[in-house]
């Protein structure tokens, strides 16, 4: 199972990787995730991209490609994997299908979200996320057990740094830009799931389920 989950920043990809991942044991791949642990670490790569997340802006292409070609040739990825916040632009998906086609693989479905954009803003603005897991929570709907910690993995929840209202409308500006394209790029290619990602989360999970099993 080599799956992409496409879709706007707050339409609950990670969300729905996790739980992909723990039904599936395939690893969840998320690019945001890597960057920003390379932030928390204070690496080279993390400071490059910090400016540029924090900005609500993508990193660039080739920064994140090398990611992705080292993470996809480890050992758990041989049965598969799921793709969270990759590909983000039409670059980065041709790259891909490159380099799996070198690999002689392919891409089973590319799930694409759809939530309408007040919906969006509101679960962004109201997310924690945890600082050491990347489990997401919400003010309202999804709220932790206890106050700040993540019912996971007990690590210290916080709002990230690009879920600040400014940002969050650059990142879905960027969105419609660079990444929305990949709905077409992936159509053409015959393997694109269109998923409505309103609703409860288990809900949306019977439907991403429903889609790629
Ligand atoms: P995410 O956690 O997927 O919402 O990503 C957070 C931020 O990380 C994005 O707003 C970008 O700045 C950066 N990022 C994550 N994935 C990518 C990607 N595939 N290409 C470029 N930048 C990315």
């Amino acid at each position: 199972m080599r799956l992409i989950l496409l879709g706007p920043p707050g339409a609950g990809k990670g969300t729905q990787a996790k739980m992909l991942n723990e039904k599936f044991r395939k690893p969840q791949i998320s690019t945001g995730n890597i960057l920003r642990k390379a932030i928390q670490n204070g690496t080279d790569l993390g400071n490059r991209a910090k400016v540029f997340m924090n900005a609500g802006k993508l990193v660039q292409d080739d920064v994140v490609i090398g990611l992705i070609k080292e993470r996809i040739v480890e050992e758990d990825c041989r049965a598969g994997f799921i793709l969270d916040g990759f590909p983000r632009t039409i670059i980065q998906a041709e790259k891909l299908t490159e380099t799996l086609e070198e690999m002689g693989l392919l891409i089973n479905a590319v799930v694409d979200f759809e939530v309408d954009s007040e919906e969006l803003l509101n679960r962004l603005t109201g997310r924690s996320t945890c600082s050491n897991c990347g489990a997401m929570f919400h003010r309202t709907s999804r709220p932790p057990l206890k106050d700040g910690v993540c019912d996971s993995c007990e690590g210290k929840l916080h709002q990230r740094e690009d879920d600040k209202e400014e940002t969050i409308k650059k990142r879905l500006e960027v969105y419609e830009q660079e990444t929305a394209p990949l709905k077409e790029y992936y159509k053409k290619q015959g393997n694109l799931k269109t998923v409505k990602g309103c609703g409860a989360v288990e809900e949306i999970f019977s439907r991403v389920c429903a889609m790629v099993s």
